[in-house]
């Protein structure tokens, strides 16, 4: 192992849950400022203690609070890092009336009510995919690992006994008439617009908000909403956390980089990590590069260590504790401006970056069937002229049409 251990006041995720669960029931019930039962809307916002505002560094938070984890309880935290457990977890749920979705029965009822009232505005809600099992994540997680990489996939959907849908407490809504389902335009649709602003009221908060992602670990979901109760939600309201990680006080616990952010010839430290004069532990440290910090790759790789600089000193570092590592793509004979030569010839063949997760259709419009899902920030090359609103594009050795609206 080739890392320093610091005496930081930050500990390591992996001792979270140990240290929470050796402080006393008494302490944390003494230091928690987000019971339901103290929190109310009557508060006004501002007196209302936030769990951001609640403490200055994470151990503190942590004394602070008992992370819920009983899948039994509507409470609960289920993300990433905070699996389901027991792993194979199967509420006892109901079908929601009219449907073939099924959520824990006081998240039925809950739904039901707010349907109802979304009616009332002329809103018509459709209930798409309520509890799954942990056999139906597997099947949704290994088919999205197939079509889209392992990577992609887990900021898509959720590795099984993770997923907060198998505890019965979540539900993914659409419109009546699908406009945008499940893709993220559809926070701009009646129903996405109505529930972000009202599904609360009825208990229910949405979980993966935008710019949140590294936070929750998932890409915004404005169809997917989670039920807390209406005493809990409304907590979780005033508190103005945006994320139920940092209404608990864990929102580091999930940061994982996206992969947008990856950029070539980078790759970020997972511990403290000694930069050495060369590979090997034999050789001097030059410094220790903390824990989380992006480095840049120098593309020379010897017996699993990298040359890297960082803080504009170069050395080489253990690839054990480098995650994210995107070497840099090698011409050693090309000058320096070769990339943007390479760039300038990228932009003349047409490409675009879709905005959305976004289907790719036989023809130029929704009537015609859908051949595959481009994830979003994926890179299509437009193979042919814009015909109302929609480009012929080709992705993944496949060609067809998608929606000029969610191209950048
Ligand atoms: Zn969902």
């Amino acid at each position: 192992m080739d890392f320093t251990l610091r005496t930081s006041p930050k500990l390591s995720p992996a001792l979270k849950v140990p240290l929470a669960a050796s402080l006393s029931v008494a302490l944390m019930t003494t230091l928690l400022p987000l019971s339901p039962a103290t929190a109310s809307t009557d508060v006004p916002a501002t007196t209302t203690i936030s769990a951001q505002s609640l403490s200055v560094d994470s151990s503190v938070q942590i004394a602070a609070k008992k992370l819920p984890r009983d899948p039994n309880n509507i409470n609960v935290l289920v993300n990433k890092k905070y699996p389901l457990s027991p792993k194979k977890f199967a509420p006892k749920t109901v079908a929601i009336s009219g449907t073939d979705v099924r959520l824990k029965a006081s998240a039925a009822k809950a739904y039901s009510s707010m349907v109802k009232a979304a009616a009332k505005d002329g809103v018509k809600i459709r209930a798409v995919s309520g509890y799954r099992s942990y056999v139906r994540q597997a099947e949704l997680y290994n088919y999205y690992t197939r079509i889209y990489g392992q990577s992609y996939a887990s900021k898509i959907s959720a590795v099984p006994g993770t997923s907060e849908h198998q505890t019965g407490l979540a539900i993914d809504i659409g419109n009546k008439n699908k406009a945008c389902g499940l893709q993220a335009c559809f926070a701009n649709t009646p129903v996405g617009k109505w529930a972000a602003k009202n599904a609360y009221k009825f208990g229910f908060v949405l979980r993966y908000p935008k710019g949140q992602e590294s936070i929750t670990g998932y890409s915004f979901e404005p169809w997917h909403f989670r039920y807390l109760g209406t005493t809990l939600a409304k907590s979780y309201k005033n508190s103005g956390a945006k994320t139920l990680e940092a209404y608990y006080g864990v929102a580091s616990s999930t940061k994982t980089p996206a992969p947008t952010k990856t950029v070539k010839g980078t790759a970020r430290t997972t511990a403290n990590l000694n930069m050495r004069s060369g590979a090997g532990t034999s050789n001097r440290i030059l410094l220790t590069i903390p824990n989380g910090k992006s480095v840049k790759l120098t593309g020379s790789k010897k017996s699993g260590w990298y040359q890297v600089t960082y803080s504009s000193k170069t050395g080489w570092v253990s690839g054990t504790y480098l995650s994210n590592i995107s070497m840099p793509s090698k011409s050693s004979k090309a000058p320096k401006d070769s990339s943007k030569k390479s760039e300038s010839k990228a932009s003349k063949t047409k490409t675009a970056k879709t905005t959305a997760n976004l289907n790719m259709r036989t023809g130029n419009g929704t009537n015609h069937r859908i051949k595959l899902t481009i994830p979003r920030g994926k890179m299509v090359t437009i193979t042919g002229v814009k015909k109302s609103g929609w480009y012929p594009v080709k992705y993944a050795g496949r060609s067809g049409w998608v929606s000029a609206t969610y191209l950048r």
